[in-house]
């Protein structure tokens, strides 16, 4: 039998196994071949899992048991920061080639729970410290709508097994927009949610403030699926929180009243956007005003400064968070001639380029000298970003801006400067900073047949009116 896993969602899916149009097995089959045929050239997995039959096979004795949940048998795929145990968790570096998981992560756990089927890990920056899946140590990934551009990242390996029928949905992690700006160039949902409302427990750590774990999707429903899943409060992190009951998403908001976005104009003007992204941006928020919307210029004169800021703020706690890995306690170890060369040998040898340039300016931003005038001044900043936000959110519901300057650009066009990289990031770090959800939304494709997408970002635990718009932006489109 043939799966239609181009127009394939969670909910279909669900209904087609309860129905017993297809067996869990039946589905894995389905996009194990589909990997086996694209994977040689998109390289989005590092690992297809052997045993991935196996688990169908249990979700299918569930499904059949009459225990099916919504995503029982639905075939996910994980970036490779995330723990599962037992299994080999790299975070696409070589200092953890053969490092294998002892834990569970608090959101591989709750998904094992709903019966998920985990079709592999996914390729990655190392140590998710990139914006194209370019830094990994083990090959770069290719964007499933043109193998010659980037698929974004650094979570770009799940970016393109979602945009390219490679599972049918995938967990990310996003520091400063790894889940927004790949899933914006590989035409598919991505969602940041607030800060703490999803465990990082079991997620490697990069900057700990900052990151989240969150799903890459084909759809809005989708996303909304996995973030329930995900969610709530952990005992074993200590920033989690939980929300017992989000207000019901797609109904509450948008019938119930006006949708007030407001779009940061002189913001936007600093970003050097491509032509096609401003026009499709501006397409996209006449369509929401013709749906009832309300568009809104609203000023947040702080925005500038989150780039900055960022870099100095993940750079200091990718110092710290990277010391962990001194060749003795976990993965790779390179012998010197004593303790200080073990150490230099095998940071030296296993960490890439981009992973070692942010340790030492983070150290060096960290450093007695300079501790005040950059990291502590970050720290304050970052305080009038989330300002910004939060008087935002007194005039409107939504804050509206390109998930990113371009969409997928060719491979290779930004490797030799480390800085551009870092400028591409523009609109997605303000929301981490902030710690507030953001969205990543199809909104069509370029001539080129290269997804472009909008980003929407809502206060504070509000994610849910991120689904509400998201779903009348998904309307819109069709
Ligand atoms: N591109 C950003 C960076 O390199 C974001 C990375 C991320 O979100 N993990 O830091």
């Amino acid at each position: 039998m043939t799966i239609d896993l181009e127009n394939l969602t969670i909910k279909k899916a669900h209904e087609a196994l309860v129905h017993g149009d297809f067996t869990a097995v039946e589905l894995a089959e389905a996009y194990l071949k589909e990997i086996k045929k694209k994977n040689g050239e998109l390289n989005a997995y590092l690992e297809v899992f052997a045993d991935v039959l196996e688990q169908a096979g249990e979700a299918d004795k569930r499904i059949h048991a009459g225990q099916a949940d919504i995503l029982t048998g639905i075939p996910m795929a994980i970036k490779d920061n995330i723990l599962i145990k037992g299994r080999i968790a790299s975070s696409a570096s070589k200092m953890l080639e053969n490092y294998v998981a002892t834990y569970d992560a608090t959101v591989i756990e709750k998904l094992k729970a709903r019966g998920v089927v985990f079709l592999g890990r996914t390729n990655m920056d190392e140590f998710a410290m990139g914006g194209s899946t370019e830094n990994s140590a083990y090959g770069i990934t290719r964007n499933p709508h043109d193998p010659t551009c980037v698929p974004g990242g650094s979570s770009g390996g799940s970016a393109t097994a979602v945009g390219g029928n490679l599972c049918l949905a995938a967990l990310g992690s996003d520091t400063g927009g790894s889940i927004r700006q790949p899933s914006a160039f590989c035409g598919a949902v991505g969602l940041k949610p607030t800060y703490g409302s999803v465990s990082r427990y079991g997620v490697m750590a990069m900057a700990s403030s900052l990151d989240q774990i969150g799903p890459i999707a084909k759809n809005i429903e989708d996303a909304e699926i996995i973030y329930n899943a995900i969610r709530g409060w952990d005992r074993y992190d200590s920033t989690s929180y939980d929300l017992p009951e989000l207000p019901a998403s797609t109904k509450s908001f948008g019938e119930a009243k006006k949708l007030r976005i407001g779009v940061p104009e002189s913001f936007l003007n600093q970003g050097g956007i491509d032509e096609v992204v401003i026009n499709n941006f501006r397409e996209t928020l006449k369509k929401l005003e013709q749906a009832g919307c309300e568009i809104k210029t609203i000023e947040m004169p702080n925005l500038h400064y989150s780039l900055a800021c960022y870099y100095i703020t993940v750079f200091s706690e990718v110092s710290a968070n990277m010391a962990r890995f001194d060749g003795v306690r976990y993965g790779a170890h390179v012998e010197g001639k004593d303790l200080l060369e073990d150490y230099m040998k095998t940071r030296g040898e296993k960490l890439g380029r981009e992973v070692r340039r942010r340790i030492m300016l983070g150290t060096y931003v960290l450093s007695a000298g300079y501790y005040d005038a950059y990291y502590n001044k970050a720290t304050e900043v970052r305080e009038l970003i989330r300002r910004d936000y939060a008087k935002a959110f007194e005039e409107v519901d939504v804050v509206a801006t390109p998930v990113a300057p371009s969409p997928a650009y060719p491979i290779g066009k930004n490797t030799s400067d480390p800085l551009q990289m870092y400028l591409e990031d523009i609109f997605t770090v303000p929301i981490n900073m902030a710690g507030v959800p953001g969205m990543s939304v199809p909104t069509g494709k370029t001539d080129k047949g290269l997804p472009l997408a909008i980003q929407i970002v809502a206060p504070w635990r509000r994610d849910d009116i991120l689904f509400t718009l998201g779903t009348i932006i998904e309307t819109c489109q069709a």
